[in-house]
């Protein structure tokens, strides 16, 4: 190991720049939290686009860090273009069926949401992110180097980073997070394991230029193909032929010329009509899997290093970028001095209840695609609807029953009472604060602040407000008053926008266990 690095100290070491990292650098940055983020892989890879969903939470969260705009523009497919997903026995066939107004594309012109979904190849967004964290100057990429192994102190701890000549290197942090994807060096360090289950048969995915291949059912972003012995799934990259394919079962030994001919049949064409150039081919395989640990005490696994399910949903790269804000805000309030010891505890509770129902949502939906999968108009309608419509599942996550939310005598519900397919707004402590517009193109999460944010109700009391504040500022919590035109109860509003309180009594909001402090234990 060099010494020349030896002194390096880093608020914050993050292990891999995919979308956990990028997200969790991004988040703290925020904040105004310094990171160091060490990444192997130099550049993107256009050519592994794998996830294309990003969910109308993802986007709200990205407008958060004021990236959603640049996520858009850099996308080649708009939300407004297509929001179909078709179902047909071969491209060369009409549709079987089909889905409208799939992956939350129109949520905000529904008032669901301050953003609606964006289809978009994962690479674009981590190209975004990455120009976004440059731009921040808070979180310095060091591409080419890999996180090898840790030490954890009560006081820090030390990580030893490998770059690409092979040289060694230490740099000390007050924490470490793991977001270094399935095969985890942090989660292997922390002695955590991942336990579930894999799919028997790898799927292929493929990126190919096919620019005379034409959809007899019309343009959509899923074309599901269900009538060929291998199905699979097509769908645009772009608006100028170049397509990814999925194909099922098959990704153990397809080479290209395999693919090719696979490809024809999903078209119903023969491949010379087609011109079928394939780019890259990425065999994966469906794996549903949790970590048994999350976290130490300064060690966190954010991402897919802690949870991986099947894509069908498109819910993987969603939930690390819930991952990495959840962590993200708890790291800057512990760093800035307002965290009580719960706050960071609280990241594994919250966050894995979450992981599970959305890997349970997978796996109904992997289940539905397999070989019993549906293929009559009514049987895909039934089985594959969830798969489509999870504006339950994407907005209305609760942290209820977390020891940093307030508990109500009402039973407590995960789901904050939404199924996965439909979202019904809450206040709810747990749940994320219903969107509202304020004005013309303004949110009222744009008003909100980067500590904790209390909405007022129109005729609040000022004493008690003053006396709310008074308690804050005694505590150091950063807080925000905002009037809440249309509310009701006060609700205090964390900075990843999920209420942890609500109430008409300002006086019983116990601000001190709501940050993880010790008056919890006090009030037990
Ligand atoms: C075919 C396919 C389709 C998908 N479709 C969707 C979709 O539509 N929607 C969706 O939400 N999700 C989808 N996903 C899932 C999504 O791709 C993953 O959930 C997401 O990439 C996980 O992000 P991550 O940052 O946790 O891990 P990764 O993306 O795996 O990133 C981990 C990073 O860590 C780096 N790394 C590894 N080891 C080290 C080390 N020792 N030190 C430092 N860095 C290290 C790696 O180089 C990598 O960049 C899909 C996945 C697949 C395979």
């Amino acid at each position: 190991m060099t010494r020349a690095d030896h002194d390096i100290r880093t608020p914050v070491v993050i292990a891999g720049a995919g979308p956990a990292g990028l997200a969790a650098a991004s988040e703290l940055a925020h904040h105004g939290i310094r990171s160091v983020v060490v990444e192997p892989r130099r550049h993107v890879s256009h050519l592994r686009p794998r996830a294309k969903t990003t969910s109308a939470r993802t986007m709200e969260l990205f407008r958060r860090w004021g990236v959603a705009d640049a996520v858009r523009a850099a996308a080649p497919l708009s939300p407004r273009w297509n929001r179909r997903v078709v179902f047909c026995e071969t491209l060369a066939g009409g549709a079987i069926t089909e889905f409208r107004d799939v992956f939350g594309l129109s949520a905000a012109e529904d008032g669901l949401a301050a953003e609606s979904g964006q289809q978009v190849a994962q690479p674009v967004v981590e190209e975004v992110l990455r120009e976004h964290l440059r731009s921040t100057g808070l979180a310095e990429l060091r591409l080419g180097e890999r996180l090898r192994g840790f030490t954890e102190q009560p006081a820090g701890v030390t990580c030893e980073v490998v770059r690409a000549d092979g040289s060694t290197y230490r740099l000390d942090a007050d924490y470490l997070l793991g977001c270094d994807g399935g095969r985890s060096a942090v989660r292997d360090g922390m002695g955590a394991v991942l336990r579930g289950s894999s799919a028997p048969d790898a799927n292929l995915n493929a990126v190919i230029r096919a620019p005379g291949l034409r959809p007899a059912a019309g343009a959509a972003l899923h074309h599901w193909v269900v009538g060929t012995d291998v199905p699979g799934v097509v769908g645009p990259l772009d608006r100028d032929g170049t397509w990814w394919v999925s194909l099922g079962g098959v990704g153990g030994s397809a080479d290209t010329g395999r693919a090719v001919e696979l490809i024809a049949r999903l078209a119903g064409r023969p491949a010379v009509e087609l011109g079928i150039d394939v780019l890259s081919t990425d065999p994966w395989t469906p794996r549903m899997m949790l970590a048994d640990r999350w976290a130490t005490g300064r060690v966190f696994l954010v991402g897919e290093s802690a949870h991986v399910n099947p894509p069908l949903g498109g819910h993987g790269f969603n939930t690390c970028v819930g991952d990495a804000v959840n962590i993200g805000w708890k790291l800057a309030a512990a760093l800035q001095g307002w965290a009580g010891p719960e706050l960071l505890a609280s990241y594994e509770v919250e966050r894995r209840g979450v992981a599970e129902r959305t890997l349970a949502s997978a796996v109904r939906n992997l289940r539905a695609s397999g070989p019993e999968r549906a293929t009559t108009a009514d049987r895909i309608q039934e089985t594959k609807a969830e798969e489509f419509h999870s504006l339950g599942l994407v907005l209305g996550y609760s942290y209820a029953g977390s020891p940093v939310i307030a508990d109500e005598d009402e039973p407590r519900r995960l789901d904050g009472g939404s199924s996965v397919q439909s979202y019904v707004p809450t206040t709810r402590p747990g749940a994320r604060l219903p969107h509202t517009w304020t004005g013309p193109g303004r949110a009222l999460y744009d008003d909100l602040g980067r500590g904790m944010t209390l909405l007022r109700p129109p005729g609040a009391d000022a004493a008690a407000v003053a006396a709310f504040a008074g308690r804050a500022a005694a505590l150091g919590v950063p807080l925000t008053q905002v009037e809440h035109p249309t509310g009701t109860d006060h609700l205090l509003v964390r900075p990843d926008q999920h209420i942890a309180w609500r109430g008409r009594d300002l006086a019983a909001a116990d601000l001190g266990r709501l940050c993880g402090g010790p008056q919890r234990t006090a009030h037990r």
